[in-house]
């Protein structure tokens, strides 16, 4: 066997209705927190009314940043990290989809750091230290994991780039994970925050840097996001159907911790830089397709494993059929969930997709991908998923 290593330090508090314990659980991190989330709109208020009145029982103060975009930028991370600093909190909270989450890991750091989170990115020379804030994470969407990873990706809006944050200090302390929470989630955000964290467990279990800990991991989430994501969309109140997402969403963002993102990665990061309105989600499912009928004949056993987990008849075929027949089962998920939409419809510029291929091989999720690809077959890449064939 192949050496590995696996870490992850975040304690998960994981079922229904236990939102009610983060007092108990955030007083062990000090009296004053600041709560990040987007504004508060009905379907949330009854949980921000929740997370307030149990921190308060515990006596902690909270201070409320309500500023959180989905993609969340920079700016709002600055104006996060200047309350936070003005109003000496102690440890933050992001409550809600991976937008809030990331918002408040970013937070943690540009408030006890110099300068902007962007000047921590991954691959710059100086990380976030010990100063960053203790965070606990709380999500409300089944997608990112990033309740339970060190990366926080945020926007630049001045450079038109997407990129992360990525350090052990950003793994939350604490991860409080209840599916009641995600039963207001609308169809089409359970779809694309679903295929999202599909996205995970694939991506992690094809890559060469899969260890036989994140591939048991990557193929029970497959698995159950199969059974189970199209039951959350057609009928968000199925709380075992968000039950079942919110473990696989947690078991993939394991993986991903652990693992590796790759090629689709790369290019929905790029995509929703360029084009912060569209949802990471709906990014990948836009590429999806041409990306891995490519692919196939890289990965054709890791394909077949997986359509005969998907389907056990297909054990009585050889790889090469099985996995095109995963393909194929690919193809009717994607549309299934209403989420096979096209770069054109998602509103990307066909002139822009020279630009798109080029940003697309900056992060370096494209060299986990099972062949590196060049540039120029990216940019057929993109091209074939301008219009659906
Ligand atoms: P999101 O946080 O952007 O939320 C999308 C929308 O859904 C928002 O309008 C939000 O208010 C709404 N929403 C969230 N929960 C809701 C609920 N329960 N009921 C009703 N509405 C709700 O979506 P997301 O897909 O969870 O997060 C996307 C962000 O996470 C992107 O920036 C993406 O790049 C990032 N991401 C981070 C990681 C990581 O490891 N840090 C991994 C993958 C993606």
């Amino acid at each position: 066997m192949n050496s590995f290593n696996y870490y992850q330090p975040t304690e998960i508090l994981f079922g229904k209705g236990r939102l009610k314990e983060a007092g108990k659980v955030a007083s062990k991190f000090g009296c004053r927190c600041l709560l990040v989330t987007v504004p508060a709109f009905q379907e949330i208020e009854p949980a921000l009314q929740l997370i307030k009145s149990v921190l308060k029982e515990n006596g902690i103060e909270v201070v409320h940043f309500d500023k959180v975009i989905p993609n969340p930028t920079t700016e709002v991370v600055s104006a996060g990290a200047q309350l936070a600093r003005e109003t000496k909190v102690e440890f933050v909270i992001g409550l809600g989809g991976g937008s809030s989450i990331d918002t408040a890991k970013a937070i943690a750091v540009e408030a006890t750091h110099q300068g902007s989170c962007w000047d921590y990115l991954y691959f710059r020379q100086t990380q976030p230290t010990e100063r960053t804030l203790p965070i606990i994470a709380i999500p409300t969407t089944s997608g990112t994991g990033s309740n339970v990873t060190a990366v926080a990706v945020v926007t630049n809006p001045l450079e038109r780039s997407k990129s992360a944050l990525s350090s052990p200090r950003l793994f939350p302390q604490v991860s409080i994970v209840d599916p009641e929470l995600m039963l207001t989630l609308p169809p089409y955000m359970t779809a694309v925050t679903g295929f999202d964290a599909f996205s995970h467990a694939f991506e992690s279990y094809i890559t060469p840097k899969c260890s036989p800990y994140t591939e048991i991991l990557a193929l029970e989430s497959i698995k159950v996001i199969f059974r189970y994501l199209d039951a959350a969309v057609r009928d968000g109140q199925d709380l075992e159907a968000r039950g079942k997402m919110a473990w696989a969403d947690t078991l993939a963002g394991l993986c991903i911790a652990n693992s590796a993102v790759t090629l689709p990665h790369g290019i929905a990061m790029a995509l929703s830089g360029m084009y912060p309105q569209v949802a990471h989600g709906q990014a990948l499912a836009s590429i999806y397709l041409p990306i891995m009928r490519f692919s196939l004949k890289y990965a054709t056993e890791k394909f077949a494993t997986i359509a005969r987990l998907l389907n056990p008849a297909a054990a009585a075929i050889n790889d090469k059929e099985a996995a095109r027949k995963f393909l194929d089962q690919l193809e009717e998920f994607i549309e299934s969930l209403g989420i096979r939409k096209s770069l054109k419809e998602i509103g990307v510029i066909k002139s822009e997709l020279p630009l798109l291929a080029k940003t697309s091989l900056v992060l370096p999720d494209y060299t986990n991908h099972p062949y590196i690809v060049s540039m120029s077959e990216v940019e057929e890449l993109l091209n074939e998923s301008y219009e659906l064939k």
